[in-house]
């Protein structure tokens, strides 16, 4: 954080700024809690419940992933938005009984670059809200792989195909992954395919956004 970040942001508390178009607003206090201005707000949908890739028992996503949601997203996951976890897992679904919560790992390497995994800080978010164990150990990325953001669909699942490996208490247990959004479904299929080598008895998926490809 530079010291004019800090200068300004104890002039301006975030709190009061809108964090998608960081101008001076009156929050939204009736909404789902997210430091969003009545406009912006407006300008996020919601996404339709979906039926899940093959591989995931189900798929709760929050937002359709427009362009006001990817700036969002971009913002919090390559521009040190981590104070974004807060707002972005407001827009998090309801999601079914579960036994934990696992974040989809980032590789260790990459965690590094960046600083911080988002899934962790949503996948923590969600865990206070529901009052459910959060179990980041039980998922592994042993393989760094290419941004699958930069593959077509069809190149993907090979991508991740066998990137993480599952230990410890799995076997027998309801484990919801979360991530930040679900594209073609490949990262969290490899996910739920890793866990139920280990004896997961269900494999369930929540994402703040859905830009829906599978
Ligand atoms: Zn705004």
């Amino acid at each position: 954080m530079s010291l004019l970040t800090i200068f300004l942001s104890s002039l301006y508390p975030r709190r009061l700024s809108c964090d998608l178009c960081g101008r001076d607003a009156r929050l939204d206090t009736q909404g789902p809690g997210a430091y969003l201005c009545p406009d912006c707000l407006g300008k996020l949908q919601r996404a339709e419940q979906e039926i899940p890739p093959d591989g995931l028992d189900g798929l709760y996503a929050g937002l359709l992933y427009n362009d006001a949601a990817a700036i969002l997203i971009r913002r919090f996951k390559y521009h040190h938005g981590q104070y974004l976890a807060q707002t972005l897992a407001c827009f998090l679904p309801e999601i079914p009984a579960v036994d934990c919560i696992v974040p989809v790992p980032l590789h260790p390497a990459r965690q590094k670059q960046r600083g911080y995994n988002q899934s962790l800080l949503l996948a923590g978010e969600l865990a206070r809200r529901e009052g459910l164990p959060l179990e980041p150990a039980l998922l592994i990325r042993r393989r760094d792989t290419a941004n699958q953001a930069s593959l077509s669909a069809d190149e993907r699942p090979g991508n991740v195909q066998g990137a993480f490996r599952a230990h410890g208490q799995v076997r027998g247990r309801r484990i919801l992954l979360v991530d930040d959004v679900v594209t073609t479904g490949a990262t969290l299929c490899a996910c739920a395919e890793a866990l139920r080598e280990k004896g997961a008895a269900g494999v369930w998926a929540a994402t703040v956004c859905s830009a829906h490809k599978w």
